[in-house]
């Protein structure tokens, strides 16, 4: 039988594990500590176990679950991006990120995503599997290990549809926020959905405390429909209807994701429509300048960006700009991936 893993076990379940070896629990807190807060890389690391302790340890658990496969840092040194292997040797990335005092790492939370966005690399690839909250968690692990930094703040935003994978997210989140291991606050944790409305639900009756963001990118059934085949499923008027379930169950205030691609969803009336949408919703703004996965050039100019923006100023929707991070590595949402497993000759 396989050994289970270390990495990704919650407080009870390494209690359980204690238990179930003859151990006395209160040893549970102390490999919670290990595992979480001082991020060991092996067993044998944990000092204030006895050998003995250890020896019995590892032969009825194993630690980690991701390998480093490829690192690459942008030129500016702020952005770099991993690629691991999962044991069944399929592969998701990671990328870290340095903004002033903040260090956020993104986190990915399928291999591929069944929902085949028009321009994400990530959807291009099909969909594989659903990562195991462990996966989720040892991502950030590995990340702190490798760099020695402490990971301020969480985007999940990686490769994959969270809320497609609720269960193991929430688990993942629930271990990185706990107060004795890795410590991250929730609301330093966005978990980003393409606007899966029972999830959007779900999350709003959970009284789930993590920031929301909805990857929303257009404002018409139409042209989100070519965007994001989901919209299908789940269209404009019954995902705002959601989100304002959301922002009526929860005080904070949700983001929505808007990627902006020259000549798709950039226009003025495509802002105005927007801003119809959101008319008496209390939110935020996250305009996206499209990171090209293609040849084309489909970037929008900071002129558009501005004339966009513009029907939002008087409203009360805050809006940001991210501007480009970790374009000269590819930094967006499955690029890397793509980028190994399909070389450019
Ligand atoms: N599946 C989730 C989370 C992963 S995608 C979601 O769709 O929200 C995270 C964010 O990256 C989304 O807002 C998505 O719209 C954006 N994104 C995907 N491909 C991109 C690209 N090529 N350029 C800019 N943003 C992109
Ligand atoms: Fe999946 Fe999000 Fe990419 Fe769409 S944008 S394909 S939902 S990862």
């Amino acid at each position: 039988m396989k050994k289970p893993n270390l990495t990704g076990m919650t407080l009870e379940q390494m209690e359980q594990l204690f238990e179930s070896i003859g151990q006395p629990k209160y040893r549970a807190a102390q490999l919670f500590n290990w595992i979480y807060k001082k991020r060991i890389a092996k067993l044998d690391d944990m000092t204030n176990f006895s050998k003995q302790l250890r020896q019995q340890l590892s032969e009825s658990a194993t630690i980690g679950l991701v390998r480093l496969a490829k690192q690459v840092s942008a030129s500016d040194n702020q952005t770099t991006k991993f690629l691991f292997t999962l044991e069944d040797n399929l592969h998701v990335e990671s990328v870290f990120m340095i903004e002033a005092k903040r260090k956020t790492v993104c986190l990915s939370t399928q291999v591929g995503c069944p929902l085949g966005c028009s321009f994400c690399a990530t959807g291009k690839m099909g969909f594989q599997r659903n990562l195991t909250a462990g996966e989720i968690v040892d991502q950030l692990l590995s990340i702190q290990h490798i760099l020695n930094v402490d990971v301020t703040n969480v985007v999940i935003m990686g490769m994959g549809e969270p809320f497609l994978n609720y269960d193991e997210v929430i688990k993942a989140c629930d271990l990185i926020s706990h107060d004795t291991g890795i410590a991250i606050g929730k609301r330093k944790i966005t978990i980003s959905t393409s606007g899966i409305i029972p999830g959007i639900r779900r999350f709003a009756d959970e009284g789930q405390r993590y920031k929301l963001a909805i990857s929303l990118n257009a404002a018409d059934d139409q042209i989100r429909d070519d965007m994001m085949p989901i919209n299908k499923k789940y269209p404009l008027n019954e995902l705002i209807n959601a989100a304002k379930y959301y922002a009526a169950k929860s005080r904070h205030r949700l983001t929505f994701e808007y990627v902006m691609i020259r000549g798709v969803n950039d226009s003025t009336r495509d802002s105005q429509k927007l801003a119809r949408l959101l008319k008496g919703l209390k939110c935020k703004l996250n305009i996206i300048p499209y990171n090209s996965i293609d040849e084309k050039n489909t970037i929008p100019s900071e002129d558009q960006i501005d004339d966009f923006i513009r029907p939002f100023l008087n409203m009360n929707v805050v809006v940001s700009v991210r501007r480009s991070k970790g374009s000269d590595i590819q930094a967006a949402c499955g690029q890397l991936y793509y980028d190994y497993h399909e070389p450019k000759s």
